[in-house]
């Protein structure tokens, strides 16, 4: 028989554990983000049922359409938006998430100071690191992460908790990992957001403060919606 949702989150907390015990870290310091994307609200209920509280979805749209109802039905939910996002949705993205971990261009920075000066809360920010180098993904290359950075403070006054990467699948995750640690260290930020399904263990022994793990919890995921991401 599968495995429930509710024991695979019990696996992969359990796992977290191990590895922040192993690299000599608090496992509390370490946030299990569930990945709900593509899944459909019942099955987003399983995770909620079984206590977990702190989700992840890839798509301003597709969470305007989940969350809302969720958060209706269930107190203290925690949104992170990981997937890209439009100049053009930061406002939508600002109401519906309380953690986005895309940041990773100046038109979008000039976005959110908009809507900082019209009185609008932001959430919690953080600057995606494109570490591979890859040009079809999103993220600030690692030779502009100090100028980035930098701007985020000195020009635009917005606060950058954290800085997230997606190491390219098919190498080996922890150099990618130690990168977005070390430019973290000397910009003295306090979150990562690395590791996935496949990597979130070795994230954990790399530091990792946001682990997004999707597959591992709710299976795979249907193939038609959300292909690509
Ligand atoms: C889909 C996704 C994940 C989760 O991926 P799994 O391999 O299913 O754990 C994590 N981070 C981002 C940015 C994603 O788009």
């Amino acid at each position: 028989m599968e495995a429930t949702i509710a024991e695979n989150l019990n696996a992969v907390k359990a796992r977290i554990a191990a590895e922040a015990a192993a690299a000599g870290r608090d496992a509390a310091a370490v946030r299990l983000v569930a990945v709900s994307k593509t899944h459909g609200a019942e099955t987003v209920a399983e995770a909620l049922d079984a206590g977990h509280r702190v989700f992840g979805e890839n798509r301003v749209q597709e969470a305007a359409g989940k969350w809302p109802d969720l958060r209706a039905r269930y107190a203290g939910v925690e949104l992170h938006l990981i997937g890209p996002l439009q100049s053009n949705k930061a406002r939508e993205a600002v109401a519906l998430f309380d953690v986005i971990h895309t940041l990773d261009r100046p038109k979008l920075a000039e976005a959110l100071v908009r809507l900082r000066d019209e009185g609008v809360a932001l959430p919690k920010l953080l600057v995606q690191v494109n570490t591979g180098c890859e040009p079809q993904k999103a993220g600030v290359l690692p030779a502009d992460a100090d100028a980035f950075l930098a701007r985020c403070a000195e020009t635009w006054k917005l606060p950058v908790a954290g800085l997230m990467c997606i190491p390219p699948v098919e190498q080996e995750p922890a150099p990618h990992f130690a990168l977005l640690r070390k430019i973290a260290a000397r910009h003295g930020i306090a979150e990562l957001s690395m590791g996935m399904s496949d990597d979130y263990p070795v994230a954990v022994g790399f530091g990792a403060t946001l682990v997004r793990v999707g597959s591992a919890i709710f299976g795979r995921r249907p193939p038609v919606a959300g292909a690509g991401q």
